[in-house]
């Protein structure tokens, strides 16, 4: 049975396409081995130099490729836009799934596997339109650039990061679309759709405890550097920085369709750590609650050695995410009134220090999106919202680039299941929404570059 064959071109191809990026497992879990995108890499290479278009690939590190395909413009003057997407999933634990998180299937309109909803629905969505366009014959005025990074889900160094330091020119463009909006809000009869036009910055730190190595059968009045990391860690879970809001939180709220007394009480600095720990959807507050704090993750414990020996060092990697405006002193702030009379004996590494980042609103591609998504939601609007998580739109806006998080999902979509399975379990998207999102690049491409 051919599953698709009942669907438009675009959707189809997109189904397809992506059910291959799934069932290739590039899976990034950190190492430098990993991932290997290559796999994906050439699927991508495939369906667009089958329309002919000139392919670059890049490979700083064995296996880690990275690909340019360009539809040139007729305009040397005119604006550039490039369509972006990585092409590297996180690991699973497959116990937590309900099928298969590898095998790509299509049950009941939905393609299941890691990396549907982030972000290779969007990557193979890009890729179909391109080729689509190409097709088609599309002369853009600006070029149109596609490009599939290797790398995101680990800091991008051997993906966006290293093509930035060192193919800039390659990836230069005035415009990029990469992950992620598209969610719906608001009253049916007249949605919000969410674009994201800034993310929170990224300040990964080790924090290192020391201790006096022992046996283990002597605990008595020991120095045992994991219950001072446990302290630590505790700290940590139990801090609460105030909240802090930025015009894109007022924004925010305002979309989300609430009461008026809760939309007054999301906006009160006093009232909104309250109504978060309230709120029933927990999926929801942790989201709500991340636009407008500082968060602190301690997700890595290292350095103990074996059931008998008292450890004398222990290695802990915290995941911070910081708000417009906060740089490193500010982070070590935050940690220096979270540990407390702990801080004096904790030593804290740097191991990644991207600030936030935020693109204007006031620009053609954003007029574009705005008539794109209308085509199939007339009564929509776009609002610009804030990733909690990062992208590597961080880094084309660091090459000057204006920088949206786009898609276009099905109205049914619940926005707080929805963010669940970002590198959750059972994750999974409906072909009503790739075919959304395929048609947005193609509408986006003719209306900004035509
Ligand atoms: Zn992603």
């Amino acid at each position: 049975m051919a599953p698709t064959a009942d669907l438009d071109a675009l959707t189809g191809g997109t189904v397809e396409l992506l059910q291959t990026l799934i069932r290739n497992a590039c899976v990034n879990d950190g190492s430098p081995d990993s991932g290997q995108e290559v796999r994906n890499a050439d699927v991508l290479e495939t369906v667009l130099a089958g329309a002919g278009l000139a392919v670059q690939r890049y490979e700083p590190t064995p296996g880690r490729v990275s690909l340019v395909a360009r539809i040139e413009g007729s305009d040397p003057g005119a604006a550039s836009l490039c369509l972006m997407g990585h092409t590297d999933v996180v690991p699973v634990n497959p116990d937590g799934w309900s099928r298969d998180p590898f095998g790509g299937e299509l049950v009941d309109g939905e393609v299941w596997g890691r990396g549907a909803v982030d972000m290779l629905n969007l990557t193979a969505s890009m890729a179909v339109a391109v080729r689509h366009l190409a097709d088609a014959g599309f002369r853009p005025r600006g070029d149109l650039v596609y490009v599939a990074v290797a790398d995101e889900e680990s800091g991008s160094a051997h993906g966006a990061r290293w093509l930035a330091d060192n193919a800039a020119v390659d990836i230069a463009c005035d415009y990029v679309l990469t992950e992620n909006g598209g969610l719906h809000s608001g009253p049916p009869q007249s949605p919000v759709v969410g674009i994201s036009v800034g993310e929170k910055g990224v300040a990964w730190r080790r924090l290192r405890v020391r201790g006096t190595p022992g046996h283990g059968s002597m605990p008595f009045r020991s120095d045992n550097a994991l219950v001072r990391a446990a302290a630590v860690v505790h700290r940590l879970a139990e801090y609460r920085p105030a909240p802090r809001f930025t015009e894109l939180w007022t924004e925010r709220v305002r979309t989300l369709g609430l009461d008026d007394e809760l939309q007054a009480a999301l906006l009160d600095p006093s009232r909104i750590d309250d109504v978060l720990a309230q709120l029933p959807n927990a999926g929801a507050a942790a989201h709500l609650h991340a636009c407008t704090h500082t968060t602190f993750s301690a997700n890595v414990m290292s350095g103990a050695m074996k059931t008998n020996v008292i450890p004398d060092a222990i290695e802990l990697e915290v995941d911070i995410r910081t708000l417009p405006g906060e740089d490193a002193a500010a982070v070590q702030a935050h940690l220096d009134a979270a540990l407390g009379d702990l801080a004096p004996v904790v030593e804290v590494e740097v191991l990644m220090d991207d600030p936030a980042t935020i693109s204007p609103t006031d620009t053609p591609l954003w007029d574009s999106l705005q008539r794109a998504v209308g085509r199939p939601f007339p009564s929509s609007r776009v609002s610009p919202q804030l990733v909690v998580g990062f992208t590597d739109a961080r880094i084309f806006r660091s090459l000057g680039s204006v920088a949206y998080g786009a898609g276009l999902f099905s109205p049914s979509l619940d926005a707080g299941d929805f963010a669940r399975r970002f590198h959750g379990n059972d994750e999974r998207i409906d072909v009503e929404s790739l075919g959304l999102t395929a048609r947005l690049w193609v509408d986006v491409c003719r209306d900004l570059l035509a």
